[in-house]
């Protein structure tokens, strides 16, 4: 059996509730502040490890009080940090949200996470059975060469390619498994895809990716579930019918339980399954890190 190996950002998520937002130039009185674990890396992360899989992260903290405080909550949860490292010059991975009502705005200060280089890769070795995780949070120069040493060990790669934006050449031929959301496929697609695509819309962008015949393309639909693509045969993965209270963090769920499973040796179509039904039980909780369900509450719905 694998690790799961994430390389990834680590935020401070600040919430911020009003009545409403400011205006330019306004000051409003909030309601509360609370303060959140999150960045994708850090969530992957967690979803992985909670489910019970030796799981590192590779990542940088700014020397404040957020990194001491998300260092104690990740070690908290099982995560191997000696790999997180922290900047002396950079603050920590910042999201300041205000939330008025059901509306968010977001400012989001990716600070050390921006300073992950392929340095910070060598704390952590890799062996063939691992699964390497990435997202677009940190630069694509270093995710580039953190597939680079997982291929060369013959790990399996994970990319979730978000927040949304271009490949730098060479990095999509060292994916295995690409995981992306509507968003996203249809921006990497440049197809307007809407707000529900068709199993045949989904298809055809996947297909405008020009994934090869070993690449595994996986395209997160919400509540209707996940589609997996390889080597050209779609298979739909039937979203639970379940009461979503807070569908923050399902994406990483979903990522991080596909890795843990993979981890485990488990076949791909398996392992989507198991995401799959993991992601349907985040959405029921609220938050990212504190919905991410345990490996005993995912069996009991296998
Ligand atoms: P993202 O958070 O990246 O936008 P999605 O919204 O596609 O990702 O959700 C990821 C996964 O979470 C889905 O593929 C599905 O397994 C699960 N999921 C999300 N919303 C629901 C829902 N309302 N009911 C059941 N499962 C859900």
């Amino acid at each position: 059996m694998g690790r799961v190996i994430v390389a990834g950002s680590i935020n401070m998520d600040v919430v911020a509730t009003a009545e409403r937002h400011p205006r330019i130039g306004e000051t409003v009185a909030g309601q509360s502040v609370m303060y959140f674990p999150g960045g994708k890396g850090a969530n992957q992360a967690v979803s992985a490890a909670k489910l019970g899989v030796p799981t590192a992260l590779i990542g940088r903290l700014g020397r404040d009080g957020f990194g001491a405080q998300l260092r104690a909550f990740l070690a908290d949860q099982g995560i191997d940090l000696a790999a997180v490292k922290e900047s002396t010059s950079a603050s920590t991975g910042t999201a300041i949200i205000t939330l008025a009502k059901a509306d968010n705005t977001i400012v989001v200060i990716p600070g050390a996470n921006a300073e992950l280089g392929a340095e910070d890769l060598a704390q952590v070795a890799l062996a063939a059975g691992d699964v390497a995780v990435s997202q677009f949070e940190i630069p694509q120069a270093t995710i580039a060469a953190f597939f680079q040493r997982a291929k060369a060990v013959g790990a399996t790669t994970i990319l979730n390619p978000a927040p949304a934006s271009a490949f730098d050449s060479g990095l999509f031929a060292l994916i295995d498994v690409l995981v992306l959301n509507e968003t996203e496929l249809g921006f990497l697609a440049d197809i307007e895809l809407g707000d529900a695509p068709s199993l045949q819309q989904v298809k055809d962008a996947v297909r405008a990716l020009k994934p090869n015949s070993d690449q595994t393309v996986c395209v997160t639909l919400g509540a209707r579930g996940a589609v997996a693509v390889s080597d050209g045969e779609a298979r739909l993965v039937e979203g639970r019918a379940v009461k979503a209270v807070d569908t923050t963090g399902a994406g990483d769920c979903f990522v991080g339980a596909l890795a843990a499973r993979l981890s485990q040796g488990a076949p791909m179509a398996e392992a989507i399954g198991y995401a799959n039904l993991a992601a349907s039980i985040s959405v029921q909780r609220m938050g990212a890190g504190p919905s991410m369900p345990s490996a005993e509450e995912v069996r009991a719905l296998l």
